[in-house]
């Protein structure tokens, strides 16, 4: 096994490649690459059983120039502070990245979530969220979560429920954290976001003909074929919408369990029926069994989208990745060398910092919709619905076409919640994409996309630094 850099001497290490390409003073460069807070602490855990444990959290805020600054809870065995600190850098050029108005910060509890009850981390998360906000550490104006790494909705939910009762004045509350469930004030889209922003990223990257004919692909997603490691909430809906919404095919899946093979073709559905059934992928109907999981990442593909944990590939295995294109719809699954050696061969990594922020992007809608008090579309559905059949109806009268029902149902629907959510992500992923491989083509061959989108954040971070006044 190769030792490699600490994961946040990797994003530092990524970072420090794009800022030599930029021209800021290098005080305003250490001041963005600096965490700003980091806090460790322990609480007591009363497990089922009467046995008493000692929990250990974090929280880190990795850049305060724009608040709140904002990032995952994450529950893995695996915690440490360095790895939340490298998340909450990693946030923080994220959100540059594709123009959401915070700084980035990243919390993680070190527990193995399958080991825990319902009960055990209910009482977890939520004396979690009484420390966080004892030293100061959440709030809509503050600091705000989000899930990730084995928490979700649920969990979001007994965090927004924990900081109002401890806030019961704070008339923005509910946009302490987000992902919360619809019903308690989040928003239609977030549970899918990531993933699907994934699949609106992929696909805008498969559009450009000359970045497809450099990798030896036609353009489109159409019938490339897909592998996905880690069918949770990013994998699995990434999974979905590239099959579903743009004819990639999955010819190969990987999970804890093993990994599988079926070059003709996954459905997702049907994975997770049998999965959910059977307690794992393995035996899937008309697929091959594959010896380990690493092999499903070495499998002869288009498109790998490594959506599980860091460090998936790095520079033991990178030398056997077939894929042209990696989509690191995890954090940090391509370690600093691995992202090397992929380059070199030509390989098209497309960086977790813009790829998987589908997630905090409509995070950022949810917390818009809390602050207003009101959900997207109430108060112009009807409205633009009305104008739209006036609109219909006058087209009708100079002209001799008359529109069917099902036309004037269609042409003349009022924005709903979700349709705002899903327009503005797409927006925001095509915008972004743009953004950085214009820095990346204009910068030359000589750098990869992970190298464009950190000069991007940096550009739009120092900028945010000179307007506060901080540096000349
Ligand atoms: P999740 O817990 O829902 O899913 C993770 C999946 O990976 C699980 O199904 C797990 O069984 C699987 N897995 C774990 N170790 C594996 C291994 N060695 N091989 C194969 N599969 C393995 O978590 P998630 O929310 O989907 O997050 C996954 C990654 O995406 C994390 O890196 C997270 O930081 C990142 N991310 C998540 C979001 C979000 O909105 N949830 C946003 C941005 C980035």
């Amino acid at each position: 096994m190769t030792t490699e850099l600490s994961f946040f001497e990797q994003v530092n290490k990524n970072f420090d490649r794009a800022a030599a390409l930029t021209d800021h003073p290098p005080g305003l460069l250490e001041q963005i690459k600096s965490v700003n807070s980091v806090i460790h602490f322990t609480f007591p855990l009363k497990r089922d059983d009467g046995r008493l444990q000692v929990v250990h959290a974090w929280r880190a805020e990795h850049s305060q120039h724009k608040l709140p600054t904002k990032g995952g809870i994450r529950y893995a065995a695996s915690v440490n502070e360095d790895e939340v600190m490298a998340l909450a850098a990693l946030m923080t050029y994220k959100c540059a990245i594709v123009n959401v108005p915070f700084g980035g910060a990243k919390g993680g509890v070190r527990i193995s979530a399958h080991e825990y009850s319902v009960g055990e981390l209910e009482r977890i998360t939520r004396r979690f969220t009484f420390e966080l906000n004892k030293k100061n550490f959440i709030g809509p104006g503050l600091d705000v979560p989000a899930p990730d790494f084995a928490t979700s909705g649920r969990e979001m939910a007994w965090i927004a429920d924990t900081y109002m009762s401890l806030n019961p004045h704070d008339i923005d509350g509910l946009g302490c954290v987000t992902a919360k469930p619809v019903g308690q004030g989040g928003i239609r889209g977030r549970v899918e976001a990531t993933g699907r922003g994934v699949f609106f990223g992929l696909r805008e990257a498969c559009t450009v003909v000359e970045d497809m004919r450099a990798l030896g692909l036609s353009p489109g997603l159409e019938g490339k074929r897909v592998v996905v490691q880690g069918l949770g909430n990013v994998g699995y809906h990434a999974a979905k919408f590239l099959t579903e919404d743009g004819g990639a095919i999955l010819v190969g899946a990987v999970e804890y369990e093993g990994a599988i093979s079926k070059p003709d073709g996954i459905d997702v559905e049907e994975l997770m029926a049998h999965r959910r059934a059977t307690g794992t992928m393995l035996g899937f109907p008309g697929a091959v069994d594959l010896p380990s999981r690493e092999a499903g990442l070495e499998l002869d593909c288009d498109i790998l989208v490594p959506a599980a944990l860091e460090n998936a590939i790095t520079i033991d295995n990178a030398p056997r990745i077939k894929a042209k294109i990696v989509a690191e719809a995890a954090n940090g699954p391509v370690s600093s060398d691995a992202s090397n050696h992929l380059f070199e061969r030509g390989v098209l990594v497309i960086p977790d910092a813009y790829i998987n922020a589908g997630g905090v992007t409509v995070s950022y809608f949810e917390w818009l919709k809390n602050l207003q008090h009101v959900r997207f579309g109430r108060m112009q559905k009807r409205f633009v619905e009305a104008s739209s059949r006036k609109i219909l109806a006058a087209i009708e009268r100079s002209t001799d076409r008359i529109f069917s029902d099902a036309e004037i149902a269609d042409i003349a629907r009022g924005p709903s919640e979700i349709d705002l959510v899903n327009s503005g992500l797409e927006e925001t992923m095509i915008e972004a994409y743009h953004e950085i491989r214009e820095i990346w083509r204009a910068k030359g061959s000589g750098i990869d996309l992970r190298t464009a989108s950190m000069i991007a954040a940096i550009d739009k971070i120092a900028v945010s630094y000179r307007e506060l006044g901080v540096f000349p």
